[in-house]
């Protein structure tokens, strides 16, 4: 039986996010656009409400949410500011590496923390001469007695420059490709871990992105994340979990484009008349809503099977790649129904332009979504017609 309909937890938790989104996020949008300040006071009152950190689990203090949950959080922020969702999000970003290969006794010492105060834990497994090959990662790390040592650059970290922590991943010295590469979780303060400036971006300003230098840094043992050089499924199944949020960052995004084109539409006249009345800008419409309820369906399949423990790798990538592209396409054609006054910034709509497009890059790029889906098409999936074929 399929059912589509939210619990009524759901449906409270939709609504109280809406209502944070409309009040809190919304109205600094702008402000925080202009100045790319890091948005601290939007983050402790989402913080003091419940909304971040939601997959931290409730026996270390977080709120025990699941991955669908967590889409419909970041649906509603994303749709008033997807720079500063991507900061809200973040900490589940950096914390999954640690739910999925960390013992009971790490998830309590470095996620509990981050339940009682506002304090944030980062993701970096990309460098500057690799994002979308995992597995090429280039920076090292080396077993000294009871620590272990880093060298090497993580490049666009979000929220490296605020983070206590960030979940990294580095390759043993000597190995190569899958084989070898470590989750480890490094204390910002440890010796030898250096931060970088802000990186500057077309959008998303309101998150933090710097480059994390490790020069002979030296972390406890006790840090690293599984065995040393199993690391590589950990970061993979992390992507399986955080792909169905940033589809619904996506679905958020084009939510909130579509419906400030249908207000303009409503409002704008041309040849003597209202522009929602010629049928061009209906179609556009109409494949806006078409796509924004395709990718939210994509999204949900995607998270609720993760929560329900499956391996949900090819549904995570199908979700990424739909609500991405078809978000910036759905950004794109919104803008275009604002004309000339919808690439000025009088409308937040060249504002979301700006934000949709890095949905299709990190977390892996669309390319990198369909040769995910294209390998297992051509070497797992099970054909219905294959024994027809002649
Ligand atoms: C604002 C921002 C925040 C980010 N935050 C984080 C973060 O917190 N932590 C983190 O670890 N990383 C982060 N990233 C990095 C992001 O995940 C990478 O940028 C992304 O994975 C792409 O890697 P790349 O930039 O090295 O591009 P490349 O891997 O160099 O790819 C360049 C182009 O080639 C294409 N390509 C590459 N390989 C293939 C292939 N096999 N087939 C077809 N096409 C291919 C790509 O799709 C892309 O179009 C962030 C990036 C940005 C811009």
């Amino acid at each position: 039986m399929i059912d589509f309909s939210l619990t009524d937890n759901q449906k409270k938790l939709q609504f109280k996010v809406r209502e944070f989104a409309i009040n809190e996020i919304l109205p600094v949008s702008r402000k925080y656009d202009k100045s790319g300040d890091f948005p601290l006071e939007v983050l402790q009152k989402a913080f003091d409400q419940g909304l971040m950190n939601s997959i931290f689990p409730k026996e270390i203090g977080g709120p025990g949410l699941g991955i669908l949950d967590t889409c419909l959080i970041v649906e509603e922020t994303a749709a008033a500011d997807p720079g500063i969702t991507t900061s809200l999000f973040d900490n589940c970003l950096g914390a999954e590496p640690v739910l999925i290969g960390g013992t009971e006794e790490q998830i309590e010492r470095f996620l509990k923390p981050l339940t009682e105060e506002l304090k944030f834990i980062a993701f970096a497994t990309s460098e500057p001469g690799m994002g979308s090959d995992v597995a090429g990662l280039t920076a090292t790390a080396r077993l000294e007695g009871d620590e272990i040592v880093l060298n090497g650059r993580k490049m666009w970290v979000t929220k490296g420059g605020v983070a206590s922590l960030p979940s990294t991943f580095c390759r043993l010295e000597g190995t190569n490709r899958h084989k070898g590469i470590t989750g480890i979780v490094v204390p910002m303060d440890a010796e030898g871990v250096r931060v970088g400036k802000p990186i500057p971006k077309m959008g998303h300003k309101a998150s933090n992105t710097v480059m994390i230098k490790f020069d002979e840094a030296r972390v406890p043992v006790e840090n690293i994340l599984g065995e040393p050089g199993k690391g590589f499924p950990i970061a993979m199944q992390t992507f399986a979990h955080t792909r169905p949020t940033i589809g619904a960052f996506a679905c958020g995004m084009a939510r909130a484009s579509m419906e400030y084109a249908i207000a303009y539409a409503k409002r704008r006249k041309a040849f003597e008349t209202e522009i929602a009345n010629f049928q061009a800008i209906q179609f556009m419409i109409a494949e806006m809503k078409i796509n924004v309820d395709a990718a939210r369906l994509l999204t949900w399949r995607a998270a609720w099977e993760a929560d329900q423990g499956r391996d949900n790798t090819i549904s995570a990538s199908i979700a990424k790649a739909y609500a991405t592209d078809h978000g910036m396409k759905i950004a794109s054609d919104a803008l275009q129904i604002f004309g000339g006054y919808g690439y000025t910034t009088n409308y937040l709509i060249e504002k979301l332009f700006r934000d949709a497009k890095l949905y299709q890059i990190y977390e892996g790029t669309s390319q990198i979504q369909r040769m995910v889906i294209g390998r297992h098409m051509l070497s797992k999936y099970n054909p219905v017609f294959e024994k027809t074929f002649t």
